[in-house]
């Protein structure tokens, strides 16, 4: 195993559909990879253009997510309307995996900011397995 994430944490995702938008306290930035702009724009039928924006300096995150009144564009009644195909950064929400160079070790975290971290089932090993299995795949 090459990657540490944190023991005995709990979530349940209630759809409250905060980590699709913007909050009192935080611009989000819902970054895209290429090969997840295409595949979105396949299955939804719109134009790239149509539902992001360029993004600078992310690499390798080459887009961003449009987003209307804070929210963004795919969100509809609080529900992802394109769940199958949604982007890597969305489904590992409410966890980021960093890469530590000095311990030459990925590690998960997660964000505090979510109201449901700390409620629901106990994340096992095999969780952090597929969410990492994901981030190669999309990554490499
Ligand atoms: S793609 Fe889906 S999960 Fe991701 S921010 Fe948009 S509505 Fe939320």
């Amino acid at each position: 195993m090459n990657y540490i994430y944190p023991a005995n944490v709990c979530f349940e995702c209630n759809n409250c559909g905060l980590c699709c938008g913007d909050t009192e306290n935080k611009r989000r930035h819902i970054l895209l990879l290429k090969s997840e702009v295409e595949e979105i724009s396949i299955v939804t039928g719109q134009r790239i253009e149509e539902f992001t924006i360029d993004s600078v300096g992310t690499t390798p995150y080459v887009y961003e997510m449009k987003k209307l009144e804070g929210k963004c564009v795919f969100l509809r009644d609080n529900l992802c309307s394109i769940y199958a195909v949604r982007p890597l950064i969305c489904q590992f929400y409410p966890f980021e995996l960093k890469y530590e160079a000095d311990r030459k070790i990925h590690v998960f975290s997660d964000t505090s900011e979510c109201p449901m971290i700390g409620w629901g089932k106990k994340l096992t090993k095999e969780n952090f397995e597929a969410l990492y299995t994901l981030a190669q795949q999309r990554l490499l």
